[in-house]
Parts: C-alpha cells; sequence; structure tokens
C-alpha cells in the first residue's frame, strides 16, 4: 500500500499527513507523505483513485494556465545551448558563457515541439512565436477542442494513439507533470519513441532538494495532495531516467519566489489569504535566487536523450 511510486521499494518512512493549503483538496481520504529508504523519493500513500484524479484534470481550470515562464525560457535557451553543443560534439555546457549561446542561437533552426500536459497551450504558442512547430497532450477538453480548432490534429488526449507521431520531436516538454504521474516509468516508455533522432526531453518539476523543501519542511507547497503523488530531486530523476534508457545532458534550477517561497511561507504561518503580493515576492527574492546559484533552487529543469 505504501510502496515507492518511483522505485517500488516497500521501505518507506512516514513523514507526515498530506495536508494542502487548497480548499478544494479536501474531502479526499487521508493519504500520507512517505520517504522511500531506498531512492529517496517522497510518495504520497495512498494515491486517490485514477479516475477521480483524471476527472479533476478534464474539469477544473486549475491545470490551464500553469505558467513558469522562467523555466520555459529557460529550457527553450536549454535546448539551443543543446542543439549547437551537439552539432560541435562537445557536451561542456557550463564552460560557455550565456553571451555566447546567445550570439549562436540565430543560426540555429527551431524545430518540432511536443507540451505533455500542455494546458491551455500558451507556453507552445510563445514557441511557436520563435519558430517552433508545436503540437500537445491534454486531458481537459474544452481547451483540446479550442487548440485543435486552432492547430488541427496536432492536440491529443494523452490516451489517445500516439504511433504517427514516432521518430517526429526534436523537443518533448513535462512543464509540471512528471510529479503527478503515479506510473513515471510508464509514461516515458510511451513519450521516448516519439522522439526525433538527437531528439532531447525536458522536464521541470519541483525540487525536492531545493532550499524551499528544506527551509518549509512540511509546509512547502509542493507537498500538494492529492496530485502531487511524487516528488524528485536531481538523483532521482536521473535514476528514473536511467532505467528507461536515456541520458541525462544537462540540470539546473531557477528560482520560483512567489510560490515556493511565498506561498510556502503564508501556508506555514496558516495565513488566511493565500495571494502572494509583489512586495512578498520581491522580499523572498535574493534567497530565492541565491538557492538557484547553489544549484538548490525550487524548480529542477533536467534535459535529456535517448542512449544510442
Ligand atoms: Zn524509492
Amino acid at each position: 500500500m505504501s510502496n515507492c511510486i518511483l522505485c517500488h521499494s516497500s521501505s518507506g518512512l512516514m513523514l507526515f499527513k498530506a495536508t494542502s493549503y487548497r480548499e478544494s483538496s479536501s474531502g479526499f481520504p487521508e493519504q500520507h507523505y512517505y520517504k522511500c529508504s531506498d531512492c529517496g523519493a517522497v510518495y504520497i500513500a495512498p494515491t486517490i483513485d485514477k479516475s477521480i484524479i483524471s476527472n479533476r484534470y478534464r474539469d477544473a481550470n486549475n491545470y490551464l494556465g500553469e505558467t513558469f515562464s522562467n523555466a520555459v525560457v529557460e529550457a527553450y535557451n536549454g535546448i539551443q545551448r543543446i542543439k549547437h553543443a551537439t552539432q560541435n560534439q562537445s557536451y561542456n555546457l557550463p564552460m560557455l558563457s550565456s553571451a555566447i549561446y546567445h550570439r549562436e542561437l540565430r543560426s540555429i533552426k527551431p524545430g518540432k515541439v511536443l507540451d505533455v500536459g500542455c494546458g491551455d497551450g500558451h507556453l507552445l504558442i510563445e514557441l511557436e512565436r520563435s519558430g517552433w512547430d508545436i503540437y500537445g497532450t491534454e486531458y481537459n477538453e474544452v481547451s483540446l477542442a479550442a487548440l485543435n480548432k486552432q492547430y488541427p490534429g496536432k492536440f491529443r488526449n494523452p490516451e489517445s494513439d500516439f504511433s504517427d507521431w514516432y521518430d517526429t520531436f526534436d523537443v518533448i516538454m513535462l512543464n509540471q507533470v512528471i510529479e503527478h504521474i503515479e506510473q513515471p516509468s510508464e509514461l516515458i516508455k510511451i513519450l521516448l519513441p516519439l522522439l526525433a533522432r538527437n531528439g532531447v526531453m525536458i522536464i521541470v518539476t519541483p525540487n525536492l532538494d531545493s532550499w524551499a523543501r528544506h527551509i518549509f519542511g512540511r509546509h512547502w507547497v509542493q507537498f500538494w495532495p492529492p496530485e502531487h503523488v511524487v516528488l524528485y530531486g536531481a538523483k532521482q530523476l536521473k535514476a528514473l531516467l536511467a532505467r528507461n534508457n536515456m541520458s541525462v545532458i544537462r540540470v539546473q534550477t531557477y528560482a520560483e519566489p512567489g510560490t515556493d517561497y511565498g506561498l510556502s511561507f503564508r501556508t506555514a504561518l496558516n495565513l488566511p489569504n493565500k495571494t502572494v503580493s509583489k512586495s512578498e515576492k520581491l522580499l523572498w527574492y535574493p534567497v530565492s535566487l541565491l538557492g538557484t546559484f547553489m544549484l538548490s533552487g525550487s524548480q529542477l529543469v533536467v534535459i535529456a536523450q535517448r542512449n544510442n
């Protein structure tokens, strides 16, 4: 009942009762977060029935506009850096300055990108402006219909047949998605054949090893029941990818002062108003930024490629 979602070990230690600051998550049976003694992941148990969860994604609006535009810009730059580095047979990315990247960027042609769990598609539309050919999967039917009207055939339900998308995508993005997945290996197995040769997967997920998590502990907002079923650090994400024939090219973290610091702080103090003001964001910005420089930013960005 409390096996690790990631490595299936049964030696998990219960950390705390999973409580959310959100009204909308009340009414579920009591769940707990466990820490896996074998792989270090933190996971929820018992998980909520899959059909209830997918209905939440289908109906609710709270996942449509989920935006971490910093991550997207960062990820986008990351893609370009990797493409450039791949062309130059060099993976020594951190050695190159960002000024060089930007100069080299202009000569690289954007390709096809798939955003898994694309919500209202705004991240993709942002990328389209830079020349990317955009595709997505999404549970929400209203959003799916709207996107398909504008981009016929390019947006699908996650349970669709994808065989005509094999060997297609230069980039597959999972932005704030993998922490929702109860069988992450199964998802990777579905997505892997869709990558084009030299294609990359960019995974952005809350960082279990972040300062925000350590500062706020159980009040860290990313302990977000019932949806966030597993939380990863870089080590756990690397292990998941390695088990699925993928290698990590690059790991970085970035700052999200508003949610991960501001909202966690409000949750820890049990403040009734959960809206983080601009000045609060500003207040949290220095520590958030410093955490990022120390590779302990509140969001983890991992870029991976298929082996062979
Ligand atoms: Zn485990």
